[in-house]
């Protein structure tokens, strides 16, 4: 099937042409019409599915008949980080060349002023993350009762990052008859008491994971014997074998980034640093770096996990097993994007067994052994059926005296001395509050 009958203005469908789309994917072929008829939508997609496109497209041409109001926008997109909805606004600048649409994006880390000159003249799109959408609303700069469109996206990830408040009370303050597209991986119950108060009648859409990722994909699993300190030697390894070209090293925390990527310069590699409590500016600034290939490795906490789309990574790291066994599946889908091949490799200690077994239980299957010298490389299975092997949802970080403290600090008889020149100050390796908010 063609994008030619979905009912998309031909300006859209050059526009779909140029970018190279020759076919929908599966979640814009049901989405699009649905969205065009003003139909609420549920729509149940990850990430890589071309969900973007899904709803963007269709807007473009509901909101291209009118015009907007100061202070009032016509359309309200909100995103759980600024990452996503910076990437959002380029997608609308991309698909919406020709049209005269007029856009803002509210995200924190950015000064309020120029923001507010945008709001002042009036626009069509406005793109938001919540926290800042709520002061711009606060302060009496931005009202909803113009709202046509609303877009909740990533509502899962909205929850893991505590912004379901906000999204409720933006929510309520929306006039009664505008039409709502929410989009989530999952579907927590939270989520679906937002959908069950919010939709009207809405289409429901399910979609996969995309195929490609997952068959593009090597999924490698490196069992370090140690702690942190051997975990950085095995990365080291890792990263100078093979064909790396460049890669995402996603951590749990944050102060473990700080370490990573310090121990990797300090190591001569060429680092960067992504995660939540950096200004927005330096955030944009070093994934825009990471994308054209002044920095070679990235080493991110799940900030940058979800939903960016840095179209060439040839490998993908976990430092650590995620605490939410679902954020694998996006970490590792940084890797592999649009067909192209990808790898990934997670390094485990014996610390994260409970998790390893989460892990491969929420996968179903076994994930590769990749034997490293001096490592053992037993086939590791998933843990059998247990009515209580539920996979968390994870919000609380491991323990703080954790991993770190159990490890042996010796190396074992047959193991390699790894990283005898690894020395990280130890203020480094002191832990500090827990990630904030974005937005
Ligand atoms: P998304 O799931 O919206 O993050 O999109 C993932 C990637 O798929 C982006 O790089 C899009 O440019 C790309 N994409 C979206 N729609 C299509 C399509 N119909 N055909 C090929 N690629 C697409």
């Amino acid at each position: 099937m063609s994008f030619d009958f979905l009912g998309l203005s031909d300006d859209l469908l050059s526009v779909v042409k140029k970018s190279g789309y020759t076919e929908p994917t599966p979640i814009q072929k049901k989405a699009i019409p649905s969205i065009l008829q003003g139909r609420d939508i549920l729509g149940i997609a990850q990430t890589g599915t071309g969900k973007t496109a899904g709803f963007t497209l269709p807007m473009i041409d509901i909101l291209s008949q009118g015009r907007a109001r100061a202070r009032m926008p016509r359309s309200l997109i909100l995103e759980p980080t600024r990452e996503l909805a910076t990437q959002v606004s380029e997608s609308f600048e991309k698909y919406g060349e020709k049209s005269k649409l007029t856009m803002a994006l509210l995200i924190g880390g950015v000064a309020f002023k120029d923001q507010e000159q945008k709001l002042d003249r009036g626009v069509d799109v406005l793109i938001a993350t919540p926290g800042r959408l709520m002061d711009h609303m606060e302060r009496g700069k931005v009202m909803l009762n113009g709202v046509e469109i609303l877009v909740v996206d990533e509502a899962d990830r909205m929850l893991d990052m505590g912004f379901i408040p906000d999204v409720e009370k933006i929510c309520k303050a929306m006039p009664q008859k505008i039409q709502s597209l929410f989009f989530s991986a999952t579907m927590p119950r939270e989520i679906k008491r937002l959908t069950d108060q919010f939709l009207k009648d809405p289409k429901e859409i399910a979609v996969d994971a995309p195929a490609s990722t997952a068959q593009t994909i090597t999924q490698r699993l490196c069992k370090i014997k140690g702690g942190e300190k051997e975990k950085r030697a095995a990365l080291r390894q890792l990263l100078k074998s093979g064909n790396v070209k460049n890669a995402i090293i996603f951590c749990n925390r944050k102060t473990v980034v700080k370490v990573v990527k310090k121990s990797l310069s300090v190591h001569g590699f060429n680092v960067g640093e992504l995660h939540g409590d950096m200004a927005q500016s330096l955030r944009t600034e070093t994934l825009a770096k990471f994308k054209n290939g002044d920095i070679q490795f990235l080493v991110a906490s799940d900030v940058a996990a979800r939903g960016l789309d840095i179209p060439d990574v040839s490998h993908v790291f976990n430092f650590e097993i995620p605490n939410n066994p679902e954020d694998y599946v996006h970490r590792i889908g940084r890797t592999g994007r649009a067909g192209r091949e990808g790898h990934s490799f997670t390094l485990t200690s014996p610390s994260e067994k409970k998790s390893l077994g989460f892990l491969l239980k929420y996968l179903g299957k076994e994930i590769q052994i990749h034997p490293l010298p001096g490592q053992t490389a037993e086939p590791v299975a998933p843990p059998p059926e247990n009515k209580q092997n539920q996979a968390p949802r994870a919000k609380k970080q491991p323990s703080k005296t954790g991993e770190r403290n159990k490890a042996p600090r010796q190396p074992q008889k047959d193991q390699p001395v790894f990283g005898e020149s690894d020395q990280v100050p130890a203020f480094l390796l002191r832990d500090e509050p827990g990630e904030k908010k974005s937005g």
